[in-house]
């Protein structure tokens, strides 16, 4: 059995043989396509945002145009990606911020992203390192909780802290790739329902594989409060 410790160089490293081409998912074509197709994706799958921004950014190119349409309106757009009425507020009052307090343009830092309803660390890394190269943290989804706590890299269910932590032991350069290669891992073999650990490269270590006779370290935590959209 291979002693070499999994840490988050480990998973990069294996992981990016792997999915050579992990990376956001979602289709966009300005910032502010993907700012609001991130915020569309809470609780959501990306290809059903993907879906509904085929039509939804033919009428809404600009901050001005979300705000041109009653929120009921919107609602009714952004509907089939869920917590609609939360959504639309969220966007709308976004919208109003970018076009009140930087010009019209998605904002480029961390500190600003943060300013906007409905944009939490999440969404602001995602969007800020996707559109922009600027990296300034790493976005931790459910994914990414679930996995790095079966691997052992984490026994917390909250994103702050677990993203603290993958920032202190991960170089950063490799910040959205640890995030999107954990996010094609949990995809294809380490589900929330399924471990399939034969097909693993870290089955010989991983404190949950099952090939090593282990307990899912993530059982049990499933009531993972994962930050959604909120109204402040
Ligand atoms: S060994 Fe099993 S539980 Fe561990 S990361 Fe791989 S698939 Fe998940």
């Amino acid at each position: 059995m291979s002693q070499e410790p999994i840490t988050t160089v480990s998973i990069v490293s294996k992981l990016s043989k792997r999915y050579p081409a992990a990376e956001c998912t979602l289709d966009w074509n300005t910032p502010l396509e993907l700012l609001v197709s991130t915020m569309l994706a809470a609780q959501c799958t990306d290809k059903r945002v993907n879906q509904v921004g085929k039509t939804l950014y033919q009428k809404y190119k600009c901050p001005e145009d979300f705000l041109k349409v009653s929120q009921e309106e919107l609602e009714v757009d952004i509907h089939s990606c869920g917590s609609f009425r939360v959504k639309a507020r969220a966007i709308q009052e976004t919208c109003t911020t970018i076009i009140n307090d930087f010009d019209g343009e998605v904002p480029r830092t961390m500190k600003q992203m943060l300013t906007l309803r409905g944009v939490g660390r999440k969404t602001a890394a995602v969007v800020l390192h996707t559109a922009f190269g600027v990296v300034e943290g790493i976005p931790i989804d459910t994914h990414n909780i679930r996995l790095l706590n079966r691997l052992g890299l984490a026994d917390s269910q909250n994103q702050d802290k677990i993203e603290l932590q993958m920032m202190e032991t991960t170089p950063k350069k490799d910040w959205p790739k640890l995030s999107h290669l954990l996010v094609a891992h949990g995809r294809a073999v380490c589900s929330a329902r399924n471990r399939d650990c034969p097909n693993c490269p870290f089955q010989e270590n991983c404190p949950s594989s099952q090939t090593q006779g282990k307990t899912d370290l993530w059982k049990g935590k499933k009531t993972s409060k994962v930050r959604k959209i909120t109204t402040r």
